[in-house]
């Protein structure tokens, strides 16, 4: 829960606030923009929400943040309401599962229900609520972890579906050794129809992306949309293993066609399939030209 004695000064007054233990991880911007933004280092309540739809969105960032640092004066009546409102929807059968945590440095996962089995695309925190969602839409057949940063509560998720665990080799660490499918891939890799799975080394050396059905691309830490660049973008700062491996791997996925970039960091983005095409170049003449 957040401290209300520790509650940041840049916060407008009302009801909902942020405390000063939040990390600047962004989850609350993008999940709520019209109540938070960035003031100062750390996000602040920039405007109450006035609307019950407002409301919904300030609740799903706040069950969101990673550090519970968002709270509020009284307590809130649509709790159930937002927290039976997860896993959120994008599109089609594509969700974000929220309940970001910490130990995946808050990064976005997402779940996809298909009848052939859903995937959970990297690991959010093994919340009850959200477990009980997951149930309820099917349980999960696979763990898709696009690397080793991102792995949070792995293995209470594969204790508890029992679902098989996918990670690249070259990302398995101590914590992941157990995994149910290792990845020995240099090359993309058909998984199951219309899953594809394609190795990206840079950001670590073992990180992968996952294609579904040539329209949501599952970037992990790869590649992200910057709403202050207005372009795509990979991690610079961030870059763990190569940031010339990681301009290659860009490179491989201009073959393929995709509407949706749903990262774990970074913005989501969307477009029609030639925008993003004409966004992805710009992306890779932008990693080229840090490069010269
Ligand atoms: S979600 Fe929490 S930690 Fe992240 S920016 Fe918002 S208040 Fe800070």
């Amino acid at each position: 829960m957040a401290r209300l004695e520790q509650k940041r000064e840049e916060n407008i007054a009302g009801n909902f606030y942020v405390d000063s233990t939040c990390i600047d991880c962004d989850t609350c911007r993008w999940m709520a923009p019209s109540t938070f933004s960035r003031i100062g280092e750390q996000s602040a309540v920039y405007e109450q929400p006035s609307t019950s739809s407002e409301e919904i969105k300030a609740l799903q960032a706040l069950l969101s943040c990673p550090t519970a640092s968002i709270g509020t004066l009284n307590p809130p009546q649509k709790i159930q309401q937002a927290q039976n409102s997860f896993p959120i929807p994008i599109a089609h059968n594509v969700y974000h599962c929220g309940y970001h945590s910490e130990k995946s440095f808050a990064a976005a996962s997402y779940f996809i229900q298909r009848k052939e089995g859903n995937i959970l695309v990297d690991s959010p925190k093994f919340n009850p609520a959200l477990v009980k969602r997951l149930e309820e839409m099917g349980g999960i057949k696979y763990l898709y972890l696009t690397h080793k940063d991102d792995i949070a509560d792995h293995q209470k998720f594969h204790d508890h579906f029992n679902c098989d665990r996918i990670l690249h080799r070259d990302d398995i660490t101590s914590t992941t050794q157990n995994i149910e499918i290792p990845l020995d891939i240099d090359k993309p890799l058909q998984f199951e129809s219309e899953i594809v799975i394609i190795p990206v080394p840079g950001h670590t050396k073992g990180h992968t992306v996952m294609l579904c059905k040539d329209e949501f691309l599952f970037t992990g830490d790869h590649l992200a949309w910057s709403e202050n660049l207005n372009q795509l973008i990979a991690f610079k700062n961030h870059c763990w293993y190569s940031w010339e491996k990681l301009a290659e791997s860009m490179e491989k996925l201009t073959p393929y066609s995709f509407n949706w970039v749903l990262p774990g960091h970074g913005r989501r983005y969307y477009s029609d399939k030639e925008t993003m095409r004409q966004k992805l170049k710009e992306c890779i003449q932008w990693i080229e030209s840090t490069l010269k």
